[in-house]
């Protein structure tokens, strides 16, 4: 397989402004309302008054083991060899929302003409493009995912998945620096050195 791409984000840089959902919307033209390819949720962690709340962005994570795809009864969804991102034909898609169950994210969503959609990792704009896209390794320039572009605080990054781990091992080193009590939580590899796409844990952790 091609280098796995994916996205890193970092739950100490983020605001929790929404700016990233909101761009996701514009470019891909998702409905307004219920279908969002990227949403910003709030973990709790504690108990009040004691209690401390992490932003955390999340759309699809282009699993290295996806089982959307293992649900899916017309193969409609593929985890591309020639860079890992995972896309929907939704020429071939039914409906059935097999893969919005089986998702432990809520990535793939339902549509008003009755068909699955989800994040590409702008791979193309819009509903259902990008899955024959050319392999995001070798086109000359990319293009950025629109969360990315527009995160106010710098929080997402995406990339190639050995480029995220360092972004990711940096960050750890700084929060070391920082705390030196602190637990890093270094990014978890497969097999084949992919990972998950978010590579570091929402909570922060204390020593
Ligand atoms: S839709 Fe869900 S299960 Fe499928 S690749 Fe994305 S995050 Fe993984
Ligand atoms: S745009 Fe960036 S800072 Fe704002 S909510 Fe999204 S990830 Fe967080």
């Amino acid at each position: 397989m091609g280098e796995q791409w994916g996205f890193y984000f970092d739950p100490n840089s983020c605001m929790g402004c929404n700016a990233c959902a909101i761009a996701c919307k514009n470019r891909h033209g998702t409905e307004a309302g219920h279908v969002d390819w990227r949403r910003v949720e709030t973990v709790s962690t504690g108990e009040f008054p004691d209690y401390q709340e992490t932003n955390v962005s999340l759309s699809c994570m282009h699993c290295e083991d996806p089982p959307c795809v293992d649900v899916c009864p017309t193969n409609a969804i593929e985890k591309r060899e020639s860079d890992g991102i995972v896309t929907i034909d939704r020429d071939e898609c039914i409906g059935c929302r097999y893969c919005g169950w089986a998702c432990p994210y809520g990535a793939p969503q339902y549509g008003e003409e009755g068909l699955m959609q989800k994040c590409n990792l702008c791979l193309d704009k819009g509903p259902g493009a990008g899955a024959d896209a050319e392999s995001k390794n070798t086109q000359e320039d990319p293009l950025e995912p629109a969360c990315v572009d527009e995160c106010v605080g710098e929080a997402l990054h995406a990339g190639p998945i050995g480029e995220l781990m360092d972004l990711a091992s940096e960050a750890a080193a700084r929060k070391f620096e920082q705390n030196p009590t602190s637990v890093i939580v270094e990014p978890q590899t497969g097999e084949e050195g992919q990972a998950a796409a978010n590579v570091e844990t929402p909570i922060p952790y204390q020593g």
